[in-house]
């Protein structure tokens, strides 16, 4: 039996396991005692990895839409078709773009940033899973100037105070979870900002219960508890004294309650403290705000000096940072340099021999709106996007779509060109986890029929738009991504010592943070006296690696069923006061438009709000809008 050791293609924790396959067909994992993030342990998700590529429906060779319908074609066939499709619509005057992906490799998100920048010569480059993430990088960003610098999954262990926003981080995040558990039994304390009464929550020494969208209102209460409490003597602090001082002004109006100044307390006197944030719901912009509270309270009471401590962003899928780190952004060039760094853009021009475009270009659902032509890797966009099915339509709509998958996605369905590529079971390569640690990708099985690995169909695509060069191997364009982005040459430099490859990216101490508070949340009226919000932000259900697992896709398909018509969630006594009852359906109502919907009661939820999961979003897209969260009257039908 062969034993390969590699990477988890599901969550940013990035554990590694070893992908056991028998004459060459995958057969299943066994967890790995001695890798630096699992240390033998894996969730449900790592432990059923081998099941996507074994049952899922694979494209195994290219196709092009001939009359309707997609046709086999030869590669030479197919990538002489999009070049020339793709290039009759850039010499229309017509936009192109290219969507990564965070379940891609490192070196094939950054192959599709070459082949966008310097190959279709547009900006129009980024990832779905960013829309999620963004507005947390951003508010991270605006305080420490650096969104990637990050906390260990380790330090979560040995720390005596966690402060947690989340989703539902054992669902999310289940490694990252399981720290905090060991961390608990050590005695550390927890604080968790949140809507929903998760397991996390209900394991916390602090549960501070926001309406969604609220959290960064109940961050502001931490930090302004923090700082009324006073420095610390003898404690280093990011801040100046006098900037702590106007910092505690601008936060005098905010109310502090007993709860949060006894966890402010905590925060105050950890020796280690964490702080973990996900995406929540919420507009972009009150996301951007709460994160950069959260990135103020992390560097003012967690002391990033202290060994140890930190904030750690959870994001999304297993690339999200990767994605990000190789330039996959409209705005952002590999190493996450803006596109108006000068010093950044020369560098890249320098490395690929060619000018690049100044403009930032357009996002994953503005690529979605407006482009005539878009080229996809790995990922459905509908499938991750808000929009839902606006997307789809908007992907339907396309006047050329080019899609590079393992798997027949409802993408590959829309898609007028398909070009078939390897699954990370079957390819070389790297992913980031959300701590920075770049590890390695190995094959366990050979890509079925005409598949390629995914760097190489790229390159040969980068090839036709005269933006490629021979490269030998994934190693190969990793050590060109050290040149683009050189906090990765330490990957390339350090031989993996462990048999695991893998190499945890290292930063310069954090110097100084500046943060302006953020108030926000969501403005109910009489009118609209409800809060409605996406329960969490993502829907692992529609992931092609989740849908194609019999064991995995079990929960999703048995909910689909049984809520054919969409579903929401609220409290039982708002049920009450409604004269509704679970499965009664209600009229939901906003400044976007409505919805009519079934309810499911769920009585930990906080009277006032209602939550609809991101899987059912395609009932409620068109209340919520793009806000996340928004103000909405409920109506028995
Ligand atoms: S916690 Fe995340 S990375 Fe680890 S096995 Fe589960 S899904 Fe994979």
């Amino acid at each position: 039996m062969l034993s390969v050791p590699t990477t988890c293609p599901y969550c940013a924790c990035g554990c590694g396991f070893f992908l056991q396959a028998r004459d060459g067909d995958l057969v299943g994992v066994a967890p790995g005692e001695s890798h630096p993030v699992a240390g033998g342990r894996l969730c449900a998700r790592g432990w059923n990895a081998h099941e996507a590529p074994v049952w899922g429906k694979r494209v195994q060779q290219p196709m092009v839409r001939r009359d309707g319908e997609l046709r086999e074609e030869s590669w030479e066939r197919a990538l002489q078709y999009v070049a020339s499709r793709l290039k009759g619509l850039i010499q229309a005057g017509k936009l192109v773009g290219v969507l990564g992906s965070a379940r891609a490799t490192n070196e094939e998100n950054y192959l599709a940033g070459r082949l966008a920048r310097a190959g279709l010569q547009t900006n129009n480059i980024d990832f779905s899973h960013h829309a999620a993430c963004r507005p947390l990088l951003a508010g991270v960003e605006d305080v420490t100037g650096e969104p990637f610098r990050a906390a260990r999954l380790a330090d979560i262990e040995t720390s005596d105070v966690i402060v947690l926003v989340e989703g539902d981080l054992a669902k999310t995040h289940p490694r990252a979870a399981a720290s905090v558990l060991t961390a608990l039994g050590k005695g550390a304390r927890l604080i968790v900002v949140g809507c929903v009464p998760t397991q996390m929550a209900r394991l916390a020494a602090r549960f501070v219960q926001t309406l969604p969208g609220g959290e960064g209102n109940a961050i502001n209460g931490l930090l302004a508890a923090v700082l009324r409490g006073g420095a610390e003597e003898g404690r280093p602090q990011a801040i100046s004294s006098q900037e702590h001082d106007a910092l505690r002004r601008e936060l005098a109006d905010v109310e502090v309650t007993e709860e949060t100044q006894g966890a402010a307390g905590w925060i105050a006197a950890a020796k280690q403290a964490v702080f973990l944030m996900g995406p929540t719901a919420g507009r972009a912009e009150q996301l951007r705000g709460a994160a950069a509270a959260f990135a103020m309270l992390a560097a003012i009471g967690g002391a990033p000096r202290r060994q140890g401590s930190g904030l750690l962003l959870l994001l999304g899928r297993s690339n999200v940072r990767g994605a990000g780190e190789m330039g996959v952004a409209p705005d952002r060039l590999p190493g996450y340099a803006r596109i108006d760094d000068a010093a950044g853009r020369e560098r890249l021009q320098r490395v690929w021999g060619k000018a690049i475009p100044h403009e930032p270009g357009l996002d994953a659902a503005g690529m979605l709106e407006s482009a005539s032509g878009l080229i996809v890797l790995a990922d459905d966009p509908a499938a991750v996007l808000p929009q839902g099915r606006r997307a789809r339509a908007a992907m339907e709509r396309l006047e050329f779509l080019v899609v590079l998958d393992a798997f027949f996605t409802p993408a590959v369905k829309a898609a007028h060109a398909v070009l078939p590529v390897a699954s990370l079971a079957e390819t070389e390569g790297t992913l980031t986890n959300m701590e920075g640690r770049v590890q390695r990708v190995r094959p366990a099985s050979a890509p079925p029929g005409l598949a390629l690995e995914g760097w190489k169909a790229l390159a040969r695509l980068c090839a036709r738009f005269d933006a490629g060069r021979e490269w030998s191997s994934a190693a190969d364009v990793l050590n060109e991504i050290a040149e683009a982005a050189p906090r990765y040459s330490s990957v390339v430099r350090q031989a993996p010592a462990d048999g695991w490859g893998s190499t945890l990216l290292e930063w310069p101490e954090l110097a100084s943070v500046a943060w302006r508070p953020n108030r926000g949340g969501v403005l109910t009226s009489p009118e609209r006296p409800y809060v409605l919000a996406w329960d969490g932000v993502s829907d692992w259900g529609s992931d092609p690696l989740v849908a194609h697992s019999p064991t995995l896709s079990r929960d999703t398909q048995s909910e689909r069923k049984l809520f054919p018509s969409g579903l929401v969630e609220m409290n039982s006594q708002d049920a009450d006061a409604l004269g509704v009852r679970a499965g009664w359906r209600v009229r939901l109502s906003s400044a976007h438009g409505e919805a009519v919907t079934p309810i499911r009661l769920r009585k930990e939820l906080p009277r006032g709000v209602v939550l609809a999961p991101y899987g059912f979003r395609d009932w409620l897209a068109d209340v919520l809008g793009e806000d996340g969260a928004t103000a909405v009257k409920v109506e028995r039908v």
